[in-house]
């Protein structure tokens, strides 16, 4: 990997991270507990529990996707960095734009079936 190549994928992994702090933070504010309001039924409110959960779960994945890509970066000027870790060859650049916090190549994501 190129100066360059690594420069770019800096800037992609700031822009992501500041992406998913914000989706996080707004998250955060939806995931207040909710007020009991007693002009809502019974129904209303298992409705609101619902969109809740996925709330819940959206942003478990964003925080679990922050830390990968702030791990990334860290981790962008060691040797290791966009190598596979099953087949030690070059993850392709393409996909590190794509998903910077990559550890394998397409084939052995393929292969690990992951
Ligand atoms: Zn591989």
């Amino acid at each position: 990997m190129t100066q360059q190549e690594k420069e770019e994928l800096k800037n992609i992994i700031q822009t992501e991270i500041t992406a998913l702090a914000d989706e996080i933070a707004s998250l955060e504010d939806v995931l207040k507990p909710i007020k009991k309001d007693c002009s809502l039924d019974s129904i209303d409110h298992k409705m609101l529990k619902q969109d809740q959960n996925i709330n819940i779960q959206r942003y478990e994945v964003a925080k679990q996707r922050l830390n990968r890509l702030k791990a990334a970066y860290l981790n962008i000027d060691n040797t290791e960095y966009g190598i596979c870790q099953e087949c030690e060859e070059d993850i392709n650049i393409e996909r590190l734009k794509l998903i910077p916090e990559s550890k394998y190549c397409v084939s052995c994501m393929n292969e690990l079936g992951l």
